[in-house]
């Protein structure tokens, strides 16, 4: 199938490129972008333009951040395209329900991909945490913005996310893996004097079963990276370390990778699958859990940030 990649940035080059270059289901057949172009590829500046003069391209997948994603996934399923959007699905919740509607309306197939829950070791978690009775889960996602977000300042205006940027690949992660359903309860969130999005925050989820399920995600890290959820349950103790690429059992390594090597990779598997069968994979939990902390979440102000 062929597909077309909107917005070259860094996530468009890192990862989608090379995904679609090692898939056998896929062929990059264009892009589309201000700036950005990948070498032996039919380049637009404007979507319009692809759409009108490439009925050929079927599948549309779109790498712009949150906040100008809704016009171009709307344009594109206003024109009988299948759509794959980056993580977060979109910059508000009334965004993505009203392209899942669409989506719906127009037979059309519709992908909130989450890259994080593709994560070699997520699946084996979930397979282990389904009959466990959790006491406590913990959530440690600390990096340094500036190694990782370089010249982004999207991520510090409105509808970027902040910290929940990176935060929100480990709820996805949380969702996926346990068998209920959290809601956010109190968060505390640190926005520097000069944005408008949280560095820092912490966030007390209400677990169904009353497990003490918390956050701490921050954006200041220096040093060793760390992207680890604790789930402690009355029968042992499940560390996710590395994003998801580690699995642990009291401490002992464990857990089989899935099939397919890297993130990207599976998520263009699955949506080579979900084109095929049609409907639409709009797993918004993640992005409520966000939306509901940035809502209940208590302010403090915090140091400006500069590059
Ligand atoms: P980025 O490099 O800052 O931006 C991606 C591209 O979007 C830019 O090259 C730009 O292309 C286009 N763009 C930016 N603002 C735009 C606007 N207002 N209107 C139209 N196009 C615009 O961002 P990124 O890091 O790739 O992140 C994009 C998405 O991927 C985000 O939702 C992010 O959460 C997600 N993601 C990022 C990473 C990562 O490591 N960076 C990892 C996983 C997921 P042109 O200027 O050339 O048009």
């Amino acid at each position: 199938m062929k597909v077309a990649l909107v917005g070259i940035g860094k996530i468009a080059v890192d990862q989608h490129v090379p995904a679609i270059a090692g898939s056998p289901d896929w062929e990059l057949a264009a892009t589309v972008s201000r700036k950005g172009t990948v070498e032996g590829v039919e380049a637009f500046d404007d979507l319009s333009d692809l759409l009108r003069t490439r009925p050929d391209i079927r599948v549309v997948s779109l790498c712009l951040p949150p906040v100008p994603r809704f016009d171009y996934a709307m344009r594109a399923l206003e024109a009988g395209r299948h759509v794959m959007l980056e993580k977060p699905p979109g910059a508000t919740l009334a965004e993505c329900h009203a392209l899942e509607r669409t989506a719906r309306a127009a037979g059309l197939s519709l992908y909130a991909t989450w890259h994080s829950r593709e994560a070699d070791m997520v699946a084996s978690a979930k397979a282990w945490l389904a009959d466990k009775t959790l006491t406590r889960l913990t959530v440690t996602w600390k990096e340094d913005v500036r190694r990782w977000h370089p010249g982004q300042a999207w991520i510090w205006e409105p509808g970027g996310l902040g910290v929940f940027d990176p935060g929100i690949n480990a709820l996805s992660i949380v969702t996926e893996i346990l068998p209920v359903d959290l809601h956010v309860a109190q968060a505390e969130l640190e926005i520097p004097a000069n944005c408008q999005t949280p560095i820092a925050a912490t966030v007390a989820f209400h677990h169904p079963g009353g497990a003490d399920v918390r956050g701490v995600f921050d954006w200041r890290q220096d040093g060793d990276q760390t992207w680890e959820i604790e789930a402690v349950t009355e029968t042992g103790t499940l560390t996710l370390a590395d994003g998801g690429a580690v699995m642990r059992i009291d401490g002992e390594t464990s857990g089989t990778a899935a099939p397919l090597a890297g993130e990207y990779p599976r998520l263009y598997a699955k949506m080579a699958q979900l084109v095929a069968r049609g409907g639409t994979d709009m797993d918004l939990r993640p992005m409520t859990l966000v939306t509901d902390a940035l809502a209940l979440g208590r302010r403090v102000p915090t140091d400006p940030f500069h590059e």
